[in-house]
């Protein structure tokens, strides 16, 4: 077992670590909260001490990436869960839904006939997340706030998808609390369960306000590679 004495797993159980410190303080059962290992970036050999060590929720950005370097590590561990986290292309719509046991940016009506179709072709449907815009920044995908209850309900009467939860991204450079309350907010009002929130930089902060679902890349497998890093 010397291949898994590394770096990135003593972090992950720290990250493990914090996430049930803050949900003891919030009294939340630690379970309530499912820890998403972002691997985008990251080649197989770093992402093999993690998985030995258990985690078994990983998310990547990009279906492409995630098809080069997933079948191979599926067939050596049970029980892998892919998230896709990244934005969704409606022409991958097909290779998504084969590959991601969750996808977290559901954003525009085109993605939704797009998944729509291929859920009812594959018969596998993933744990689907609408993305918010919360700081209704114009480089960022997602729905704008204001847009939100318009777009869930014509999720559910237009394409017949069943939207689990709200994801965001705070802005860089605020403070992610606001962002966090809103989008739990638009989730209570819509009677949506689940709350994709919080990375490396704020996900204590997520867990107080309601995140069930935290991704982590950063503070488990260290820094991405800067040339290759796309947020
Ligand atoms: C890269 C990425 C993360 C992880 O970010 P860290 O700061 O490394 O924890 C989380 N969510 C999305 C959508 C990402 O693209």
């Amino acid at each position: 077992m010397t291949e898994v004495t590394t770096f990135a797993e003593s972090r992950l159980v720290q990250v493990r670590r914090d996430i049930e410190s803050v949900c003891t303080e919030a009294g939340r059962a630690p379970d309530s909260v499912r820890l998403v290992a972002i691997s985008k970036t990251f080649a197989a050999e770093a992402i093999l001490p993690v998985l030995h060590e258990g985690q078994r929720v990983f998310g990547e950005n990009r279906v492409q990436e995630a098809r080069a370097k997933w079948p191979a590590l599926r067939d050596r561990f049970p029980g892998v869960e892919l998230h896709l986290v990244g934005p969704l292309q409606s022409n991958k719509a097909k290779e998504a839904i084969q590959l991601f046991e969750a996808i977290h940016a559901v954003d525009r009506a085109s993605l939704c006939a797009a998944l729509a179709k291929e859920i009812q072709r594959q018969g596998r449907a993933p744990i689907l997340f609408v993305e918010i815009n919360t700081g209704a920044e114009p480089q960022k995908s997602g729905v704008l706030p204001d847009a939100a209850d318009d777009f869930l309900k014509s999720c559910r009467d237009t394409y017949g998808l069943p939207i689990a939860g709200l994801m965001c991204i705070p802005p860089l450079h605020e403070a992610p609390a606001p962002h966090f309350a809103l989008t739990a907010q638009i989730a209570a009002r819509n009677g949506l369960r689940l709350l994709s929130m919080g990375m490396t930089a704020d996900f204590p902060t997520a867990i107080r306000f309601g995140a069930t679902h935290v991704r982590v890349g950063t503070a488990i497998f260290g820094a991405r590679p800067q040339h290759r890093s796309i947020e």
